[in-house]
């Protein structure tokens, strides 16, 4: 096996994080494909704890060549905070182990004013922004109105390249939604302040992943998100602005032609959401609040309590399938030790209908779950690192699992820290 990549296979906080933190241990270069600074990677290691939202999960171990491709949002703000943050804990992280693609595009000051704006103006029809800018970012980019990193090592083109989408943007922020304009100056000082701290990151990143694809250097791609959040196919318009699924991974890392020999889903043993949007599996009242408790459900940018339920095997079997996944890890085993049954929604319920397939976006809200339950073991299994050593019942769970959503669980994660891990 050469080349992985790590994705969710739900609606993002599966653990990924954990898993690229751990696998990163076999692989020569970890790639950020997709996504910006609106979702978060928690990592616990031996150098602490770290809440990750732009930097991949491989800044932690020597000799890993970290990239942010061209599908990233590149948040030149939050990207400093973040490596700040990291340094000031004894990591290092230079240019040899951080490369942030030229052609990546650059998240402008305006795009989370617009996510703000935009979001006041719906009320109470929003669509759960984490208000980081991501999707007028994403948009501006589309619409070939914003910059690219590489821009930065071109300080005369860049400036000529700004004022043209300026006087455009001023447009929308002043006649649209009644905001303050920006102006060179403000521009001028943001890029002093951030943009030249990103700067010696910025280099060709296609060209040395083609440099490490010639060497048989192994590569680890790594997503934000979850399939269900997957701009074509998740959940839409409850979605994310980019594509988080595994085939997306060669388009937005630089690297068209690689092939990706395994796909590693990461599931957690429940479910959790953040923001709006159906979720047809969840729980209310005090036993949602149990459950959000046992797993410490509270998001990693926002510490906004996520909604929480049981696993739910129709929405993982469809993202098993979107992802193309080859391999399973299960997380947060640990988390049902307390809970007498172990809950799962089994099928939804449609037009009176039972079913096992995922529903079309639109009539997504109208299903209703079907719960069934097995017997839960009520002890502590974080301990636990051999298959065997794990209670027939949840030996049981995993298996019953394995079988609803058709694919190989090769992983079970009884706890956050790299070793609580049980290899199947
Ligand atoms: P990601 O965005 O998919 O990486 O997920 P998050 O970082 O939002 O959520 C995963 C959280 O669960 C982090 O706080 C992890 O430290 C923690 N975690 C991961 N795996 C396990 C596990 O097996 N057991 C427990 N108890 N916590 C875990």
């Amino acid at each position: 096996m050469s080349n992985c990549a790590i994705v969710g296979i739900n609606w993002g906080d599966e653990g990924k994080g954990r898993m690229v933190d751990l696998l990163t241990e076999d692989y020569d270069v970890v790639v950020r494909y997709q996504g910006g600074g609106n979702a978060g990677h928690t990592v616990m290691n031996e150098k602490g704890k770290f809440a990750l939202h732009l930097l991949p999960s491989g800044i932690f171990r020597e000799g890993v060549a970290n990239v942010l491709g061209n599908g990233v949002a590149v948040d030149c703000e939050n990207l400093w905070t973040e490596i700040q943050d990291v340094v000031s804990k004894g990591v290092s992280i230079t240019p040899e182990n951080l490369k942030i693609s030229d052609r990546a595009s650059l998240l402008l000051p305006w795009h989370r004013d617009l996510d703000n704006l935009e979001e006041a103006r719906l009320a109470d029809k929003k669509y759960g922004s984490t208000k980081q800018g991501i999707a007028p970012f994403y948009s501006d980019k589309y619409q070939k109105k914003t910059v690219l990193a590489g821009e930065l090592l071109y300080p005369a083109k860049l400036w000529e390249h700004l004022e043209g989408i300026l006087e455009w943007k001023n447009l929308t922020l002043e006649k649209v939604y009644g905001a303050k304009p920006y102006t060179m100056e403000d521009l001028r000082s943001w890029f002093a302040d951030f943009g030249e701290k990103i700067k010696p990151f910025v280099c060709d990143t296609s060209a040395f992943l083609r440099g490490a694809q010639a060497e048989g250097k192994k590569m680890l791609f790594e997503a934000q998100l979850g399939s269900l959040r997957d701009l074509d196919y998740g959940i839409y318009p409850y979605t994310t602005s980019s594509n988080p699924i595994a085939a997306y991974a060669p388009v937005g890392s630089g690297l068209p032609s690689v092939k990706i020999d395994e796909i590693v889903g990461v599931v957690k043993a429940y479910s959790s959401c953040v923001g709006e949007g159906p979720f047809t599996c969840e729980w209310f009242g005090e036993k949602a609040e149990k459950l959000r408790e046992a797993g410490n459900e509270y998001g990693a940018k926002t510490g906004r309590p996520r909604r929480v339920g049981p696993i739910d095997l129709v929405a993982t079997r469809y993202g098993v399938e979107c992802q193309g996944a080859t391999n399973i890890a299960l997380t947060k085993l640990d988390v049902l030790s307390y809970l007498d049954e172990i809950p799962i929604c089994a099928r939804y319920e449609l037009d009176g209908r039972e079913t096992d397939q995922f529903p079309f976006p639109a009539v997504l809200a109208d299903a209703r779950p079907v719960e069934t339950a097995m017997p839960g073991w009520k002890c502590d299994i974080s301990g636990v690192r051999r298959w065997e050593d794990l209670p027939q019942a949840a030996r049981d769970y995993v298996e019953y699992v394995e079988k609803a959503i058709g694919c190989r669980i090769g992983y079970v994660s009884v706890g956050p820290e790299r070793d609580a891990i049980i290899l199947r």
